[in-house]
């Protein structure tokens, strides 16, 4: 595997990219062509923030055979600013650090390595927001 084209793509593959529509404002996450809302197809790309709060979340114990090194984890609901909504793994902390309403923000982190070919897939994690960690240094995760 090439390193310097691995990192050539990482910009535009790894953004957290969502539609916007022009007609009505609704925002979506992944991309849509169409707008489900409005049936416009108007729809505008944008990179979302990545920032947002955790509405609900879940400790996975038997995961699937290629997300076994991960074992336990957490799986989170959660509202980005746009008004989205995403499901994605809560990393750097515990389950005991966690309450619905907290603020989290995206983290490119390793999801799988593919066996000896030694691929490597990256993708978005989420995580508890730094800022949290400095207001309110009595919670910060372990
Ligand atoms: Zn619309």
């Amino acid at each position: 595997m090439s390193v310097p084209r691995f990192w050539r793509e990482i910009p535009h593959k790894y953004r957290l990219l969502g539609s916007k529509c022009r007609s009505c404002g609704a925002v979506y996450h992944p991309r849509r062509p169409t707008c489900p809302r409005c049936g416009s197809r108007d729809m505008e790309e944008i990179v979302l923030s990545g920032r947002g709060r955790l509405l609900a979340y879940t400790v996975i114990r038997r995961p699937p055979s290629d997300l076994e090194e991960f074992r336990p984890y957490i799986v989170g609901l959660i509202e980005l600013e746009e008004g989205v909504k995403v499901l994605g793994q809560i990393v750097d902390c515990g389950p005991e650090d966690l309450r619905p309403g907290l603020e989290v923000e995206a983290t490119l982190r390793r999801i799988r390595a593919h066996g000896s070919s030694g691929v490597i897939e990256y993708g978005y994690k989420f995580r508890p927001a730094l800022r949290w960690d400095k207001e309110s240094s009595s919670q910060r995760p372990s």
